[in-house]
């Protein structure tokens, strides 16, 4: 069986017609959304890639200044300019880091010395493939640093193919050091031949992975956005129907005590009437600001009408969450809201029920609630009813 050959001249035009298409697509792609930043700089690192691979390839064909260390300037400039666009795309500043500038002065003054001084091709292929050992390892960790927990695992994917990229590379090295002294890298053996498809990995891999952010990403803010409230910025009926189901449906395989309690404003038809609709949005934003900050993490908070809300409390028993209703009262009946110079007071109606096994979900539980409620309402509101579900009855305490 002969050994796999992998001629260096086909690579060479084959990366570059990949490394441009990618480019191309990139580019386009970027333009084609407003959301993230890096998709040109992305393009330029994969078409400077391109460009180098195919100088290599032009080797005895162009002068060897040109073959030999202009494309190798441009193969490195491509890893700097991918790790700048890596950057920006993760919300990094705008300014080049000293990383890129130093790594390419750093060949061109080992080139230099490699082709001039000391002639070894061992010895230029051992300083680039450090070099981008050392460059993908920047882009690598610029990903596991910054990557929002959301799209996790597309940002662990790209960061793991500059991974692997590093590591062919510190490979390459290792046998470049113990191989005998290469005396033209058109006959290199076949990691050489190996490391431009390592460049075409890198640059398909990671490409997809940075499009698979950019949709993860999108996919998260619209789900977000099909889940909460635009005026209040909590959970709608949706978000909320969505977590309590979670809730009830733990609830049913525990034995903890779960409760719910209905709040909406009282005469806020007046509100709108007094200071116009545009205060009552404010009104309403600064009742939903005000309750949020007076519950614990794990309560789940919506707004499922008008100016009415629900709040959804996990390991709570119907005492607790009467507590937890009162003291709420007292806080909306203490506060000031101030817009525009007017100062605002209003008041809100609650009624609080629990759960048990015949109410086993949120849709089934609220309409007791809603009873407690509209028995506060006609008591006179600003005030606190629960409904207990054991005895079947309303009570005010
Ligand atoms: P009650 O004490 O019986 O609850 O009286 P109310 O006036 O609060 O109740 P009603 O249900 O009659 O009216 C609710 C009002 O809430 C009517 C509507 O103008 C107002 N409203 C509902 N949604 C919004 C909103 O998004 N913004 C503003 N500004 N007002 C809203
Ligand atoms: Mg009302
Ligand atoms: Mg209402």
């Amino acid at each position: 069986m002969s050994a796999i050959t992998l001629d260096i001249r086909t690579m060479s035009f084959m990366s570059t017609s990949i490394a441009f298409l990618y480019a191309i697509g990139l580019l386009v792609f970027g333009r084609k959304q407003m959301k993230f930043k890096g998709f040109p700089r992305l393009a330029a690192g994969s078409s400077s890639f391109g460009i180098g691979l195919l100088l290599v390839g032009l080797r005895d064909y162009l002068p060897n200044f040109v073959t030999i260390i202009l494309a190798n300037m441009l193969i490195t400039a491509g890893l700097v300019i991918y790790y700048e666009g890596t950057r920006q795309f993760l919300g990094g500043s705008n300014r080049i880091h000293p990383v890129g500038l130093v790594a390419l002065l750093l060949q061109l003054g080992f080139f230099y010395t490699f082709i001039y001084l000391y002639p070894s091709v061992n010895n230029r292929i051992i300083v680039i493939s450090l070099i981008a050992t050392i460059l993908s390892v920047f882009s690598m960790q610029e990903l596991f640093r910054k990557i929002p927990k959301h799209w996790k695992v597309a940002g662990n994917m790209t960061a793991y193919i500059f991974l692997g990229y590093s590591l062919f590379q510190i490979y390459r090295v290792f046998i470049t050091y113990r191989e005998n002294s290469i005396l033209s890298f058109m006959d290199a053996g076949t990691v050489h031949a190996f490391a431009f498809l390592a460049v075409i990995i890198l640059i398909a891999g990671t490409s997809f992975g940075f499009i698979w952010m950019v949709s993860k990403s999108l996919e998260f803010e619209l789900t977000e956005l099909a889940n909460h409230d635009q005026l209040t910025k909590i959970l709608n009926r949706r978000g909320v129907a969505t977590l309590a189901r979670q809730e009830f449906s733990k609830m049913s395989r525990s034995a903890s005590d779960l409760s719910i309690i209905l709040t909406d404003i009282d005469h806020f038809k007046s509100v709108n009437v007094r200071f116009g609709h545009q205060i009552g949005d404010e009104v309403l934003a600064g009742f939903a600001n005000l309750i949020s900050n007076n519950l614990r993490p794990f309560d789940i908070f919506g707004r499922i009408g008008g100016e009415e809300f629900v709040i959804v409390l996990p390991n709570t028993s119907l005492d607790q969450a009467q507590i937890l209703a009162e003291r709420l009262r007292k806080h909306v009946d203490d506060f000031t809201y101030s817009f525009n110079g007017k100062d605002i007071q209003i008041t809100a109606s609650f009624g609080v029920a629990n759960y048990i096994a015949e109410t086993d979900t949120l849709e089934k539980l609220i309409p007791f609630a809603d009873k407690a409620l509209y028995r506060s309402k006609q008591l006179g509101r600003n005030t606190v009813t629960h409904y207990s579900l054991q005895d079947k009855d309303l009570k005010n305490e």
